[in-house]
Order: structure tokens, then sequence, then C-alpha cells
């Protein structure tokens, strides 16, 4: 089968992610994504901004293939993601760290605990994890808290758990959606300069945010979405001042 050239480019070497044409409806209301295509070079920082409801989260959701596009196609790392058998999929997943506004860490678990057990469900032998977790600890500057439960952390360092945990098994695309929206403005940009950190050390860092000063500050690409469609798309970009 001869495939068409413009499917190949965009699994070419340089690409990470690519969405063509897609969109998303869910069984109610508007389309959650529509027509939206963008792409995205391996080792890129982008943020993506927009109102509450414009799709942002359903756009993170297509990328782990936890939701398939209703139109269009989804490549992440070189596969179209729908495509992906499902006995593939738990492996596809662990390209990619996430990490969310809430943390999700494990409450009843120490900070070692919550990081190693992302090692755990792929097996990694008890060796490795025990050089893995404090290596990614000392990473997010965390080192000494290993032994913490989540309650006795601030949010900044909960967060900076839920980044470790994401990253111990070396992803190569980190996903954050609104990692700061629980955080107050100092462990706001710690978060952010931990994440551009992440980035400089090879990892494509994608970040949904609301945070207009920090995006504004940055000077990375931002894509803006509004009522599913990207309604801009900038290197060096700042928050679209709509109100
Ligand atoms: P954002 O993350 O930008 O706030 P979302 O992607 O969560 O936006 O939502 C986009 C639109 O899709 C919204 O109108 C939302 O109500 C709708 N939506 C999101 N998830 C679902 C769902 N599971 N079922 C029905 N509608 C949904
Ligand atoms: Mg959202």
């Amino acid at each position: 089968m001869i495939k068409k050239a413009s499917k190949i480019q965009k699994q070419d070497e340089h690409t990470i992610i690519a969405l063509d044409h897609v969109s998303k409806s869910y069984s109610t209301g508007a389309p959650a994504l529509n027509d939206v295509s963008i792409k995205i070079k391996r080792g890129e920082f982008v943020f993506i901004v927009g109102d509450s409801g414009s799709g942002k989260s359903t756009l993170i959701k297509l990328l782990l293939k936890e939701l398939n596009p209703t139109e269009g196609e989804v490549f992440v790392d070189g596969e179209n993601v729908e495509k992906l058998k499902r006995r593939k999929v738990p492996k596809f997943r662990r390209r990619i760290g996430v990490v969310f506004q809430d943390f999700r860490l494990l409450k009843d678990r120490n900070v070692f605990d919550n990081v190693a057990f992302a090692q755990r469900i792929i097996q990694v032998p008890t060796r490795e994890i025990k050089k893995n977790v404090p290596s990614v600890l000392s990473k997010v500057g965390l080192a000494a808290k290993y032994k913490a439960k989540p309650r006795q952390l601030s949010g900044g360092e909960q967060q900076r758990v839920a980044i470790a945990r994401a990253l111990v098994n070396n992803p190569k695309i980190l996903l954050a959606d609104e990692p700061t929206g629980n955080l107050d403005p100092n462990n706001s940009w710690e978060i952010m300069k931990l994440l551009e950190d992440i980035n400089q050390d090879g990892t494509t860092v994608l970040v949904v945010t609301h945070n207009r000063e920090i995006v504004n500050a940055m000077e990375k690409r931002v894509i803006t979405m509004k009522k599913g469609v990207v309604i801009s798309d900038e290197e060096k970009g700042g928050y679209i001042d709509e109100d």
C-alpha cells in the first residue's frame, strides 16, 4: 500500500505529536474539538491556553488514547494512536508522563512509594527502583523528603512528587494539565521552572495553563484554543486577552 505523503510527514523524525484535522464530539453538546491541526516537534515546550471548556483536556486525553477522535488522526511518537492495538496501549502510555492540577498522589503512601509505584507497575527490579527514585527525587528537589506523606507536604511539593512520578520511567513527552491550578504564585513559578528544566534535558513538554503572567514571561510557543478551535499558535507567544 502506498502511504499518502502527508502521513509520512506527520511521522517524520522531528515531529513527536501531530493532530491532523481532529474533531471530538461527546454524546451531548457542541464538538469539544473541531478540526484541530497541530504539529509539535521533538524537544519543544508548548503552552496550551484557553477558556474553560475550550477543549484542552480533551486534547490531552486524545494524546493518551483515553479517547479516540471522532474525525481526523492523532500521531504520537510515530504511532497513529487510534490504530494502536489494545495490548500495546500500556506500553505506549509509558512514553508519556502526565501531571494534573490535583496531584493525584496516593495519600497513605510516602513520597518514595508514590514515585516507586510507577516503576513497580511495569516490574522494574527493586534494585533499579532504589536507584531511580532517589535520582528523580533529587531532580525535583525532594530527595530529603522521601519518607513524608503527601499531607505533610505543601502543594508545590506535592506537585513535585507528581512530576517525579511522571518522569521516573523516562517518558519522551510530559503532559501537564493545569499543573499550577492549585498553587500560589511562588510555587507556580517553581513548578514552571522545573518543567522548563525537564524540557531542557530533552523531554517534550506540553503545559495546559491559565496562568497568564507565567505564559507571558516565559516566551514559549503558545497555542490558544477557543470553543474547540485553535485560534492562535505563536512562537514566543503571549496570553491572548479576550475579556
Ligand atoms: P477544557 O479542558 O479546556 O476546560 P474540556 O476538554 O474539558 O475543556 O471540555 C471541552 C468541552 O467538552 C466542554 O464543553 C465540556 O463540557 C465537554 N466535555 C468534556 N468532557 C466531556 C464528557 N465526558 N462528556 C460530555 N461532554 C464533555
Ligand atoms: Mg481542562
